[in-house]
């Protein structure tokens, strides 16, 4: 059989064989019958949840619950033997979990890393719920998570962090820290929640000393899967987790570096870089809290997907690499001297970075959404960026890699930002990671008019967690805008994440920022606050710019 078919085989097995076990003994017998021995008392010498607790894609009456049977988890196979393990799971509407509203049983195969995803149904919108697994003896730590609000409500108040770009050489989680202890309705990831690169013995702040294959480039399914073992161990991230439901999304570095489509720099067979991809989505999938329609076939995931939460705001979820056209560009100076600033090909109205089918169902979305705040929770910088100090001599194209080097596409979704907000307030917000730094935007309705056209919308971008370590020196803030860059409203390269608050009428960010990532204990602080104001798309900065830290 072709490892498609498989694949899709697989998926097709699960699902029935998932829902069977939800609802009596049928399907279990089925999946008894089919897979392996069962366990249903399995016996273990270390702790089997070595890797946390998660949940995630909250709806108004459930959730995902996720987390994975792993006792040795930096061992291949997490010292599970090749056998279906019965794990219990119980949602509770107290954090002691004593009224338990829901529990039943789901069986952790290792054909999927003895992973568990329970899509939960029934519950109440609008609350919080506790949660937690045992398996035999061993039971996991309490998560606590949300449902979301019904649709057709107006919540009053939505408080969510989003970060990104958590290279686990780099440094400690300390963002994940401050995230954990914070009020909160949703955490959204942006990508690169892992690395796939090699990484070397004794070198950075957390001092690694690991087996060579814990250490190797992730390209096989069991080395990506180590690799998400090794991330997932951190205190810090697991209590990120066990705080609030997750919205995830995948960048780059889930596969590889700057992989476009069905290929990668250096370009190579599109056939094995689809078998890595395959196994790096397959990884992705088994560690995270995301429903069954999102199970890779093959190589093939749909992870852009929208979630609402009541008619405050919707999250479209984007997966900007899996469709776009390869390669990403870079160009010689000339060329952008040429093209107004671009690569010739970034204004190739084929070239895409969404990929047909989303960007329609993106821009369908924008025309019938009910939410006061359309968010676009994207991996890579929405607006145009003129890396050029000189506004007269424009360069956008030279890291083709974000939305710049997709110019035509960009600017085809800002025209129908514009389109739809002539007739009814829009407010667009676009959240973003990948770059490491933290920056506002105006997104403008016309880039060659920076300084008179009308914003449509509003882009904040995200720091890294811990990518590139702690910053040399004194950490730069930069308030308002530049001569080559009118529309930017603030830029920082400290680490943290951002916290935002959404209510009706005004959209609230905040910069969190930690002073390092070589000590994982150290505080956040808030080190500038924008606010959107509904009908006025675009960012004000909330009190004075902070003095260089
Ligand atoms: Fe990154
Ligand atoms: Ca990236």
């Amino acid at each position: 059989m072709h490892w498609l078919d498989a694949a899709i085989e697989r998926q097709t097995t699960r699902r029935a064989f998932l829902i069977g076990t939800g609802v009596g003994a049928a399907g279990f017998a089925f999946g008894q019958a089919r897979l392996h021995r069962t366990l249903a008392a399995p016996t273990f010498a270390t702790d089997p949840f070595t890797l946390g607790v998660a949940s995630g894609d909250p709806a108004p009456d459930g959730f995902v619950l996720w987390t994975r049977l792993a006792p040795d988890p930096l061992v291949t196979g997490g010292g599970m033997t090749a056998e279906d393990v019965e794990v219990r799971w119980q949602v509770a509407t107290d954090d002691a979990m004593r009224a338990v509203v829901q529990e039943s049983t789901l069986l952790a195969q290792p054909e999927w890393a003895h992973s568990i995803h329970v899509e939960v149904a029934g519950l109440e919108p609008d609350r919080s719920y506790w949660y937690r697994f045992a398996a035999g003896e061993a039971t996991s730590e309490i998560g606590r998570t949300r449902t979301a609000p019904a649709a057709g409500t107006l919540p009053q108040r939505f408080r969510f962090a989003f970060a990104s770009c958590q290279r686990w050489p780099d440094g400690f989680y300390t963002a994940y820290r401050d995230m954990a202890a914070q009020e909160l309705d949703l955490v959204v990831h942006l990508g690169d929640y892992i690395y796939e690169g090699g990484i070397t013995n004794g070198v950075g702040p957390r001092k690694p000393d690991l087996a060579a294959e814990v250490r190797a480039e992730a390209t096989t399914l069991a080395r990506y899967r180590l690799r998400y073992a090794l991330y997932k161990r951190d205190p810090h991230l697991q209590a990120a987790h066990r705080n609030a439901p997750w919205l995830v999304t995948w960048d780059d570095h889930e596969v590889v570096n700057d992989y476009a489509n069905d290929n990668a720099p250096p370009r190579r067979d599109p056939r094995e870089f689809l078998n890595r991809r395959a196994a790096a989505y397959r990884a992705y999938y088994e560690h995270q809290p995301l429903r069954w329609g999102t199970i890779p076939a093959g190589p093939d995931a749909q992870l852009y997907r929208r979630l609402a939460f009541g008619d405050l705001l919707a999250f479209n979820m984007l997966d900007t690499r899996q469709y776009r056209s390869f390669p990403t560009l870079t160009c010689p100076e000339s060329e952008h001297a040429a093209n107004g600033g671009y690569c010739a090909a970034s204004r190739d109205p084929e070239r895409t970075i969404l990929g047909a089918a989303q960007k329609r169902w993106l821009l369908d979305g924008l025309a019938t959404t009910t939410a006061r705040w359309p968010v676009l929770a994207n991996q890579v910088v929405f607006s145009r960026w003129n890396l050029n100090a000189d506004p007269r001599t424009p360069s956008y194209g030279g890291s083709g890699d974000k939305w710049d080097g997709y110019a035509a596409e960009r600017d085809a979704v800002v025209r129908a930002m514009a389109a739809i907000g002539a007739r009814r307030p829009l407010d667009p917000i676009v959240i973003t990671g990948d770059i490491h730094s933290n920056w506002v935007y105006d997104i403008k309705a016309d880039w060659d008019r920076l300084d008179s056209a009308p914003a449509v919308g509003t882009e904040f971008v995200g720091t890294s967690i811990s990518s590139e370590g702690d910053v040399r020196g004194i950490p730069i803030i930069r308030c308002g805008g530049t001569a080559a860059n009118p529309h930017q409203r603030f830029y920082n390269d400290s680490r943290g994440y951002v916290l935002s608050t959404a209510t009706p009428d005004r959209w609230l960010t905040q910069y969190r920022a930690v002073a390092s990532v070589s000590d994982p204990n150290v505080p956040a602080t808030t080190i500038a606050t924008f606010v959107a104001e509904r009908g006025k798309p675009g960012a004000q900065q909330d009190g004075a710019c902070p003095a260089s830290q």
